[in-house]
């Protein structure tokens, strides 16, 4: 059986060789704790520390500003619920098309006596910044929008939206994880209080991530123990995970110029033949990250065509990979004004650096086939 063809690295990357040579000797021999005081203890916090600066010159922050967390899903948890924690309800703002694990704990927080409000973006996609202006007259502890939208790439007005924020003396945080290692990501020209990095989004491990904190506001943490992080995150560190995220943050930094160059190329090449096929390409016009293509063809439904390219070969994703077990429209679609039959034929398709032009045109002449044989099998059907 011949390798698929992974299209896929919006819901996760392969570990690069050199973040898994990295990571090994700490799965080996260097198994130390990193708060123990022997020397195995030591090469731990060296390693952890070290993986702390990589992290941080990654965003452009200091090493202090890190929180190691266990991924994305917990830094975007400890920021909202920590920060809420810390002030009285108000209202919160999150963008309409953040992730759930932005948009759940933001909503969880009205049981609390806060009031939610989502952030509309226009038809391309993007934060629309008059309704910004409107929310922002409410009194509002806590602004979050993402910077990269994990299904259709386009990039948030994140510096413009937090400046606001800023005026209106609410705290602000950005979910960056599908950013980092796809576009320059700098937390002090972005003006936010806390920005969320994710370690297996740029060919690192699963199961690593971290909080970016402006160290003149103070969280309430989630988790209480050995007050681990500077007491932001009791646990012991996930030492291999941590040390591969640092590695793999020097590598998308190293990397950054040519994996934009290298997936434009190509997205372009996948736009233009998909939209020569017929498709909608969902905020095409858009500032969008390089990799992610995300779109829709009439009639034709996102599981059933995911499951018929993986049959052949690819794997893409409908919707988003996070809520792939829901068969609802894809919330950040709809959110964008498209109709819910349109949006049911969502497929995405992120690309890597290890793609190429042969494989993009395979896809699009799969998609194009595809969907005739589908179109004809309905015809018949009635
Ligand atoms: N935020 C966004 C935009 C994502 O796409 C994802 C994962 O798909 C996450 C957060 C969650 O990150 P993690 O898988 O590290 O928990």
């Amino acid at each position: 059986m011949s390798v698929p063809v992974y299209l896929d690295h919006n819901a996760t990357t392969p570990i690069d060789e050199s973040v898994l040579e990295a990571m090994l000797p700490f799965l080996r021999q260097q198994h130390g704790n990193a708060s123990s005081r022997h020397e195995m203890g030591t090469v731990a916090r060296r390693a952890v520390d070290r993986a702390r600066e990589q992290v941080a010159a990654a965003v452009g922050a200091r090493p202090a500003q890190v929180v190691f967390t266990s991924g994305g899903t917990e830094a975007n948890n400890l920021f909202i619920k920590g920060a809420a924690a810390m002030l009285r309800p108000q209202q919160i703002v999150v963008g309409a098309i953040d992730h759930p694990c932005v948009a759940m704990p933001a909503r969880d927080l009205v049981r609390a006596g806060w009031t939610l409000r989502r952030l509309a973006v226009d038809a391309d996609g993007v934060a629309d910044l008059g309704d910004l202006d409107v929310a922002l007259r409410q009194p509002t502890g806590i602004v979050s929008t993402m910077l990269a939208n994990n299904e259709t790439g386009v990039l948030q007005p994140v510096a413009a939206i937090a400046a606001r924020a800023r005026q209106a003396r609410a705290w602000m945080h950005s979910d960056a994880v599908q950013a980092l290692g796809k576009v320059p990501v700098d937390f002090e020209a972005l003006g936010v209080h806390g920005l969320t990095v994710s370690a297996h989004k740029l060919r690192g491990p699963k199961g690593a991530g971290a909080l970016v904190l402006d160290k003149r506001i103070e969280l309430k943490p989630l988790l209480h123990g050995g007050g681990h992080e500077s007491g932001m995150r009791s646990g012991t560190e996930n030492v291999p995970a941590i040390v591969g995220f640092g590695a793999a943050c020097d590598l998308a930094v190293a990397r950054l110029a040519a994996f934009e160059a290298h997936c434009v190329a190509l997205r372009d090449e996948l736009d233009a033949r998909l939209a020569a096929a017929g498709a909608t390409v969902f905020g095409r016009l858009a500032p969008r990250v390089p990799n992610t293509t995300c779109f829709a063809l009439d009639g034709i439904d996102g599981e059933t065509l995911v499951i018929e390219l993986d049959r052949l070969g690819f794997c893409v994703a409908s919707g988003s990979a996070c809520s792939s077990m829901s068969t609802e429209p894809s919330a950040t679609l709809l959110a964008m004004g498209v109709t819910p039959d349109l949006a049911r034929g969502a497929v995405r398709v992120s690309l890597g650096p290890d793609n190429d032009a042969q494989q993009i045109r395979d896809l699009a002449a799969a998609v194009a086939a595809t969907a005739s044989r589908l179109r004809r099998l309905t015809a018949m059907a009635v």
